[in-house]
């Protein structure tokens, strides 16, 4: 039988930095393994912010985060983006903001973030098992007992669980983290998936599919706004995506799991695409009017040609019902309103969102209260700890979400090397 002082079950996002941070702690070759299911180590850190890995935002607080988030606030204001970035810094990787506080490694290659954690934790002596995920994890007396798929059993003092979640399943060799949670006494609540495209009745997101606009995304539950975000819907062959598709998403998914936004009962869901929401009403009525007056004989399907994008326009003007290749002259006033209307707040009903498949991230998972806030020290099951997204809660788009996996990695990663010293001192 192997044994080790640590072992980190997932080497993800919050295992790598888990590792690194209790190995450097510990200073001893091999007193921390991580196991990782997949043959290679961050297969999921790979795919990140689309290869260039958004690795944390300068505006992470509590306020970007859903789920146990009062329980979640200790830790997020111990493991700032500035510690987030100072632990990367300190790994030799040159980061970058963008305009809107996204930070990004200067390569732009989320390699380069895999590169730098996997050298820190060779450095610091930590020992990988590739290829070979735990199949269970048992408490005893001297600390856990883990059973390999290929029939390996390890014995450790401390167990860190960052095995990820359910979304995107092929980066992630399982969702095993919330079954091996369950057994060392924790609960997991309710699990969908989040960050994913909606979708929507009706064929006119299909007709536009790859088409982009800008535009502000309000989420509208039983006909009221519950959320909006402003940036660039994408229309698909299913419905709608882009960045401010995905921040309703994360309320959307709670409603097709569990009927609920935020604990309260809805019936039904909508999206409204403002297409122009620096112009008003009125100015946008002047200005279809002037268009038809100007260009009579131009067709009705290029009244909205220089100010959308174009196709764009046109399935706005025949979603107002008025004919595109009729005259322009022949738009009564009552179309010009609808129009307008239309452009300022088209409807799109939702019927749900994307998969597992396709989702970046879970919801729900173990409750936060059920762990030290600021060490995440189970309070269950003594010398267990647990990191990144299997805990209940879940972040904005824009980076958030690697934030609280490089938070609670290093969280329980120093928190497990310091309660190891102590022991060994007494
Ligand atoms: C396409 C995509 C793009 C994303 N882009 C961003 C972004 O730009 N910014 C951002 O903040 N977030 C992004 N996310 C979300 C982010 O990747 C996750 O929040 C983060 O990876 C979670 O880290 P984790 O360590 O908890 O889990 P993971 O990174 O999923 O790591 C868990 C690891 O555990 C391993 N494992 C599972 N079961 C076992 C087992 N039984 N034994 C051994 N090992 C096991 C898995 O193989 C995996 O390697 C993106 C997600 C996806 C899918």
């Amino acid at each position: 039988m192997r044994k080790t002082e640590i072992i980190i079950l997932g080497g993800g996002a919050a295992g790598l930095m888990a590792s690194c941070a209790a190995a450097q702690i510990l200073k001893k070759n091999g007193a921390v393994l991580l196991l990782e299911g997949n043959q290679k180590l961050g297969r999921k850190l790979l795919a990140t912010g689309n290869g260039r890995c958004n690795l944390t935002n300068l505006n992470a607080s509590p306020a970007h985060y859903h789920g146990d988030v009062p329980a979640a606030t200790p830790l997020l204001e111990q493991y700032t983006p500035e510690a987030v970035m100072a632990a990367f810094r300190d790994m030799g990787l040159v980061i970058k903001p963008d305009s809107e506080g996204r930070v990004y490694p200067r390569s732009l290659q989320a390699a380069a973030v895999l590169a730098v954690l996997r050298r820190s934790a060779e450095e610091a002596g930590v020992s990988c098992m590739l290829g070979n995920p735990a199949i269970s994890v048992l408490k005893t007396k001297r600390g856990f007992l883990i059973k390999c798929a290929d029939g390996e059993e390890i014995e450790a003092a401390r167990c860190i669980l960052a095995c990820g979640g359910a979304a995107s399943p092929k980066h992630s060799c399982s969702a095993d983290g919330y079954a091996f949670a369950k057994a060392l006494g924790h609960t997991v609540t309710p699990l969908y998936p989040a960050l994913t495209q909606l979708l929507c009745k009706g064929k006119a997101c299909k007709s536009l599919a790859g088409m982009r606009c800008p535009a502000r995304a309000a989420l509208l539950a039983d006909g009221k706004e519950i959320y909006a975000e402003s940036g660039e819907v994408q229309f698909t062959d299913t419905g709608l995506s882009g960045i401010c598709v995905f921040g309703l998403s994360v309320y959307a998914a709670e409603f097709f799991a569990l009927g609920t936004i935020g604990g309260k009962a809805y019936r039904s869901l909508s999206v409204s695409l403002d297409c122009l929401s620096d112009w008003s009403f009125t100015e946008l009525c002047d200005y279809i009017n002037e268009m038809r007056t100007a260009y009579p004989n131009r067709m009705a399907g290029e009244l909205l040609d220089g100010l959308l994008n174009m196709r764009v326009g046109y399935a706005l003007v025949q979603a107002a019902g008025i004919d595109p290749a009729r005259s322009a002259k022949f738009v009564t006033p009552g179309q010009m309103q609808k129009l307008a209307s239309l452009v300022k707040a088209w409807r799109f009903e939702i019927t749900g969102t994307k998969s597992w498949q396709d989702a970046q991230i879970t919801a729900g998972g173990v409750p936060l209260q059920e762990m030290d806030p600021l060490t995440m020290h189970s309070k269950k099951t003594d010398g267990l700890y647990l990191a990144g997204e299997l805990l209940n809660i879940h972040g904005d788009c824009g980076g958030y979400n690697l934030h609280f996996a490089w938070a609670t990695g290093l969280a329980a990663g120093e928190a497990a090397a310091k309660s190891l010293m102590k022991e060994r001192k007494s």
